[in-house]
């Protein structure tokens, strides 16, 4: 590195790494010139300008930022919290003995920090963009700016949203949706968009889903809500799901509806005609036991989340296709790394932005990795080196619209010794408040 500070620098020259592209996969050697945040210049050896900050990445393979399609941040400090005696029956159990308790527990603080230490493993695991799903019953209103500032410092992109629903009572459903209305207002600047959040059908009535619905049409933002994750949902809701979704005019173009493990083909053909996007967390489907997801139906619309279990989209890639090959499914590597690019599509159009490319004109959103040794990648094998050979352990640098955001494995400008004293004090408090 120059003596220039990359981190600042208005343009920046990546010389001699090999290119992974991933939509569609390909390799290739070339240097990168990066102004303005994003790729001017892509060729197999670029002249450095003059003031012009350099980078020798001869031996790195160089990767675009990854997408979390569907996250829960709030749940970054849920590991070692008080779990019930036995495994919970049914999914909506799931929820009131475990889930619920938490986000119930949560305050300012405890949201803040969720975010930056969900941030901090998200860059760790060369990922430049994260898609929440918020819920803070006790600390509705403020909660979003909240987790905008704390992502914002670490430099991450944010496309968020407050889980609206009816549990906590009506009172509280308005306060969910008021919530988005903060941010919607802002640009975004390609770094931060808003969505319009519902927690899933069984927890919202007619009026409420309705309510959030004529939000999301009117912003143009979609509805990111959580569909059929468990049977639970529509039996709760007593009618078919997509159909309750068409009759309330909450089936809109650009909405994200995250699991959709209980549902036919014909569903997932009405969501996607409709112009809406299916996320899968296959990790978190095992993890509460609702079910594999019918993922033969699952179409081009499809995208990668984590649904809370931390940010590592290659882990999650992995787990999901070694579920899919045990289920029989016909996803092999290259159909999941289609998924793990649809995600940056998505964000990139929420966003307002070209990310997920490592082109001219495409955000500079970069993972720098440590190569692992063997046999020569290509276009043909790299899909199933995501499965059979990566791991987020390779990520040695991440750079977001320019800036770089990890050095050397460590997140820049954060004290991550002080946010993880500050975050233990913070878990147990969260804890301590399990009604
Ligand atoms: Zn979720």
């Amino acid at each position: 590195m120059s003596s220039h500070d990359s981190t600042t620098a208005t343009s920046n020259l990546l010389r001699g790494a090999t290119l992974l592209h991933l939509d569609p996969p390909g390799t290739e050697k070339a240097d990168l010139r990066i102004q303005q945040g994003r790729i001017t210049e892509i060729a197999p050896s670029l002249k450095p300008l003059t003031g012009e900050s350099v980078e020798d990445l001869s031996g790195s393979w160089l990767m675009p930022g990854l997408v979390v399609g569907h996250h829960h941040l709030y749940s970054a400090l849920a590991c070692g919290m008080p779990l019930p005696s036995s495994p919970p029956p049914t999914f909506a159990d799931m929820l009131a003995q475990v889930w619920w308790k938490l986000d119930r527990a949560l305050d300012e603080d405890a949201v803040q920090v969720s975010a930056l230490v969900g941030g901090v493993g998200a860059l760790r695991a060369g990922v430049t963009t994260i898609v929440d799903h918020h819920a803070s019953p006790n600390f509705i209103q403020g909660s979003l700016e909240c987790i905008d500032e704390a992502l914002g410092q670490l430099g991450l992109r944010r496309i968020l949203c407050y889980e609206v629903t009816d549990r906590g009572g009506a009172e509280k459903a308005r306060q969910g949706i008021e919530a988005h209305k903060g941010l919607m207002d802002r640009d975004g600047a390609g770094m931060m968009a808003v969505m319009v959040g519902g927690h899933a059908n069984f927890t919202m009535s007619d009026a409420t889903l309705s309510a959030a619905a004529a939000l999301a049409r009117d912003a143009g933002s979609g509805l990111h809500i959580h569909m059929a994750e468990a049977p639970d949902d529509r039996q709760t809701v007593g009618e078919e799901l997509v159909a309750r979704m068409e009759r309330l005019g909450a089936l809109l173009p650009g909405s994200l509806l995250a699991h959709c493990v209980h549902l036919e083909p014909d569903d997932l053909r009405r969501i996607a005609d409709a112009g809406a996007w299916v996320s899968h967390q296959p990790r978190s489907n095992m993890n509460n036991a609702v079910g594999h997801a019918p993922l033969s139906s699952f179409g081009e619309n499809t995208i990668l989340g984590t649904d809370g279990i931390g940010s590592d989209m290659l882990a999650e890639l992995q787990a999901g296709y070694f579920r899919a090959q045990e289920a029989g499914d016909p996803w092999f590597p290259d159909r999941f790394c289609q998924a793990l690019s649809a995600s940056a599509v998505f964000a990139g159009e929420k966003l307002g932005v070209d990310l997920g490319h490592i082109q001219k004109g495409a955000q500079a959103d970069l993972v720098v990795m440590d190569p692992v040794p063997g046999p020569p990648l290509s276009a043909a094998n790299l899909p199933a080196a995501l499965v059979f050979r990566f791991s987020s352990s390779m990520v040695r640098h991440v750079m977001v619209a320019g800036s770089w955001r990890l050095r050397h494995g460590m997140p820049v400008g954060l004290d991550v010794a002080g946010l993880d004293e500050r975050a233990r004090w913070t878990a147990l408090d969260v804890w301590r408040r399990f009604d």
